[in-house]
């Protein structure tokens, strides 16, 4: 197989969670059906959205945007049941994301996700995506991701691998890795919102995560 990229068997692997391993069908933008077809519009409704993605994106925070430009209130039980089948419908896993987590299940290789944004919505959408995992870990911003990679180094040993569809927080964990016993692998995704983005170091890079082959494996 062509365009495989083989790294150092790691002891343990962490990955981001949006973009990485799921995307939205259609982009995030039919996010906002609820509350157009309720008077609100589109522009509108996705300013709250990005206002709510800025505090750690759930339900609640995101009405709460809402309720503040639009005036009047939503009804909890009447939206939170059509957002859940907009998630649902909506949010997916990458194939190769299934048969990579699939295949590092079956070489008793712990995963973690580390994630960032608000606890019980990223930890719904792991759920939901059904990927095997150890554990999963939400952060509030993006630095934090390197504290848990470091606590994996400490528990498994380097190397750790870890994959992010964002090169900041890659060129963040390679200005905290003196010792360099982290392989930072960039998720390569066309939707993602920073797949133009600048990195300051270099990362190795996958656009499939089939093609991240471990020493052995190849
Ligand atoms: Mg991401």
């Amino acid at each position: 197989m062509t365009n495989q990229t083989i790294v150092l068997r790691p002891k343990a692997i962490g990955c981001d969670f949006d973009f990485t391993v799921s995307y939205f069908v259609g982009g995030i933008d039919t996010i906002t059906k609820p509350f157009t077809k309720r008077g609100i519009s589109h522009e509108i409704a996705m300013l709250a959205e990005q206002a709510a993605e800025e505090r750690g994106f759930c339900l609640s925070v995101y009405l709460e945007e809402i309720e503040k430009i639009a005036g009047w209130p939503f009804a909890r039980e009447v939206i939170e049941p059509e957002f859940r089948r907009w998630m649902a419908k909506t949010i997916r896993t990458y194939e190769d994301a299934q048969h990579a987590f699939e295949f590092w299940r079956t070489q008793s290789l712990d995963v973690v996700f580390i994630t960032l944004g608000n606890k019980e919505y990223q930890l719904d959408k792991i759920a939901m995506s059904q990927l095997p995992h150890r554990y999963a870990f939400v952060v509030d911003r993006d630095e934090a991701k390197w504290v848990h990679i470091n606590q994996l180094l400490q528990a498994h040993g380097a190397p750790v691998v870890y994959i992010d569809d964002k090169p900041e927080v890659l060129d963040h964990i390679r200005d905290q890795d003196k010792a360099g016993e982290v392989i930072t692998v960039r998720a390569m995704r066309a939707e993602s919102p920073y797949h133009k983005a600048p990195a300051r170091h270099t990362h190795l890079e996958v656009s499939d995560l089939t093609l991240l082959v471990f020493e052995g494996d190849a």
